[in-house]
């Protein structure tokens, strides 16, 4: 989605996009599916510049942490940028530095009134996807040894048992007293 800047000019223009985000491209391997991304809110003239707010509303699923279960999750955040001129358009930074440069009050300095507003939205949506998700509080994860599904199945494997451990162990009983 291109933001053009000088459309406020005049007055409040609203926004409206659905941003389609390819899932392996941001890079979470847990991502399992994201539905498009609603993006709606409101771009208006300041005193420093330009200010976008507006809502982001997104879906999809993510492997659970221990099973690998699907974990569906969703949400609705507000948002909220300053786009405020460059200081110096001569020697101003490049567009990467740019975003990168965003301090706490997400203010971006723009050098183009025409911003590819994607990664804006991108970046606000790997906040929103869930870390180390759980299909269940209780979930009792997948087997080390065998990989079976401890949820639904019990395997032989003895809890904790791993060959590491087990040599350690005959190793200790050796050790005379
Ligand atoms: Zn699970
Ligand atoms: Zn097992």
């Amino acid at each position: 989605m291109q933001l053009n800047l000088e459309e406020a000019r005049e007055g409040p223009v609203d926004l409206s996009h659905r941003f389609s985000f390819d899932a392996s491209r941001l890079e979470r391997p847990e991502l399992l599916a994201l539905a498009p991304v609603e993006f709606r809110g409101r771009l208006t003239k300041s005193e420093a510049g330009f200010i976008v707010t507006g809502t982001v509303r997104f879906s999809g699923s993510v492997a659970c942490s221990r099973c690998l279960a699907p974990v569906t999750f969703e949400g609705e955040e507000t948002v909220s940028w300053v786009f405020s001129p460059a200081p110096d358009p001569k020697h101003g930074p490049s567009q990467e530095e740019i975003l990168l440069g965003r301090d706490d009050f997400d203010v971006v300095h723009y050098r183009e009134p025409r911003i590819h507003f994607d990664p804006f939205i991108e970046e606000e949506l790997q906040l929103e996807i869930p870390l180390k998700a759980l299909c269940r509080e209780s979930c009792k994860g997948l087997c080390p040894t065998c990989g079976i599904d401890r949820n639904s199945a019990t395997c032989a494997c003895t809890p904790g048992e791993d060959s590491r451990w087990e040599t350690l162990k005959v190793l200790t009983e050796r050790k005379p007293r």
